[in-house]
């Protein structure tokens, strides 16, 4: 049977059928001497699945995010997302990439506090060409889905951390990225409502989002990922290695 969901992200021979992320061979220097920040990474993730990245501070995890996130390039080796070769692309390209097809949520929200809950969560749906009524609509639906629809008109300032949280899951959804990748996404949230906040991008991947998140807390990535890669200075390491397809 034909996979439309696959042939509609538009997987080309960079990827396996079904591989929403395919890094291949990454490495990343930030400075020409010394190490580098990733040496000869390589790892995909499928379709739907969640695979949490896990290593000490200073190990990788966030650079390793951000070149999935085409927030920045590799220094070599490639980085395939919902089928397009990224590693290459200029900054507008990466941009608009960025806008259709990846949702990142952070350790502390980065939400914009001068703007309610709403227009937090419709500015990429309108910065990505969407009309205010459509962006409105897609927003009303993401903030139902997190639970916090009576938020709708207040200022983040005023929530607590999870409902924070809950809002930036929302602004990350609304253009519906094939690829949601989560930076520490508890690392600011007490344990209740961490597990809270667990519970809810487990949910999405159930529903097929797939899901990155990056931890350095064991528990999290245990009990919310199928899937767990090991990074130690820069390199897979462990049942990372094991784990690559
Ligand atoms: P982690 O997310 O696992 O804590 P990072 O990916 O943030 O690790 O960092 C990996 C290494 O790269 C660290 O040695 C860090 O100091 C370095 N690094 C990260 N970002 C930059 C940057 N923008 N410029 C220079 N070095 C960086």
């Amino acid at each position: 049977m034909i996979d439309h969901s696959v042939i509609d992200h538009g997987v080309t021979d960079h990827g396996a059928p079904g591989d929403v992320i395919r890094v291949d061979g990454v490495t990343k220097a930030y400075q020409s001497d010394g190490l580098p920040a990733l040496a000869d990474v390589s790892m995909s993730v499928a379709a739907g699945e969640v695979v949490a990245v896990m290593g000490p501070s200073g190990s990788g995890k966030s650079t390793l995010l951000n070149l999935i996130a085409g927030l920045d390039r590799p220094t070599a080796g490639t980085v395939t997302v919902a089928g397009r070769r990224i590693d290459s692309l200029g900054e507008s390209a990466l941009a608009r990439f960025r806008a259709r097809h990846v949702g990142i949520i952070f350790q502390f929200f980065n939400l914009l506090d001068d703007l309610t809950v709403e227009d937090n969560v419709l500015l990429p749906a309108q910065l990505a060409g969407a009309s205010r009524r459509q962006a409105r609509a897609r927003a009303g639906e993401l903030l139902e889905q997190m639970g916090i629809e009576s938020f709708r008109d207040t200022y983040p300032a005023r929530m607590s951390g999870g409902q924070r949280q809950r809002v930036a899951i929302a602004r990350a959804l609304v253009n519906q990225p094939e690829v949601l990748l989560a930076d520490e996404p508890t690392g600011a949230l007490d344990t209740a409502t961490g597990q809270e906040i667990g519970r809810l991008l487990r949910s999405l991947a159930t529903a097929g989002q797939t899901l990155v998140l990056v931890t350095h807390d064991p528990e999290m990535a245990e009990r919310y990922a199928a899937r767990v890669v090991h990074i130690v200075d820069g390199r897979l390491a462990g049942a990372g290695v094991g784990a690559l397809r």
